[in-house]
């Protein structure tokens, strides 16, 4: 059913008023999943976008980022980011652990997935977070690099949530939580 009511501030699609295809100001939306262009049937989909994140011990602790730069600046986050046109989650998630820490992981077991609203330059991405259990042969080379200012190493039942960037890694670690005290005991 597409509706014709102003589009909401902070949804996916607030910043488009005009079809990208006719230029005219005739968008509606279909749910609030896409814009839809009642002049020449224009339809775009917003989907949400994949992104990976590492749990990586190290000693017993969790190795965690500290994010250079916005959205989030100065708080935990795992490392990751977002998987890239034609790549695996896998990849990615090697990918980015390599750029922001300079570590090579050498297994990756997945653990669960966590949806997530991630806000970029005021424009809201809907996320889908996939998070894996990680080894690394050697963090002898770790090393904060890319948008990751730091890093932090804790005890996962030591982690305080409200540090943690995002309601994905907060989930996600209770998840960690649950998945240890119930398979490493
Ligand atoms: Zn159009």
């Amino acid at each position: 059913m597409i509706t014709h009511s102003i589009f909401p501030s902070g949804a996916p699609y607030a910043h488009f008023t005009h079809c990208p295809r006719c230029g005219k100001a005739s968008l509606g939306k279909i749910e609030n999943r896409a814009i839809q262009c009642t002049e020449c049937d224009f339809i775009f989909y917003f989907n949400c976008a994949s992104s990976t994140a590492a749990f990586i011990f190290h000693q017993d602790k969790l190795l965690m980022g500290i994010r250079g730069k916005d959205p989030q600046k100065g708080m935990l986050d795992f490392p990751g980011g977002f998987i890239e046109f034609d790549e695996t989650a896998e990849q990615a998630l090697a990918r980015e652990v390599e750029e922001e820490l300079n570590i090579k992981i050498s297994s990756a077991t997945y653990l669960t997935s966590v949806p997530n609203d991630y806000i970029y330059a005021d424009v809201l991405y809907k996320t889908t977070d996939l998070y894996f259990i990680c080894g690394v042969e050697d963090i002898s080379n770790l090393k904060a690099m890319d948008d990751v200012a730091g890093f932090r190493l804790a005890l996962p039942e030591e982690i305080d949530p409200q540090c943690l960037a995002f309601e994905s890694g907060k989930k996600a670690l209770q998840c960690l939580l649950e998945y240890l005290n119930s398979h490493v005991k």
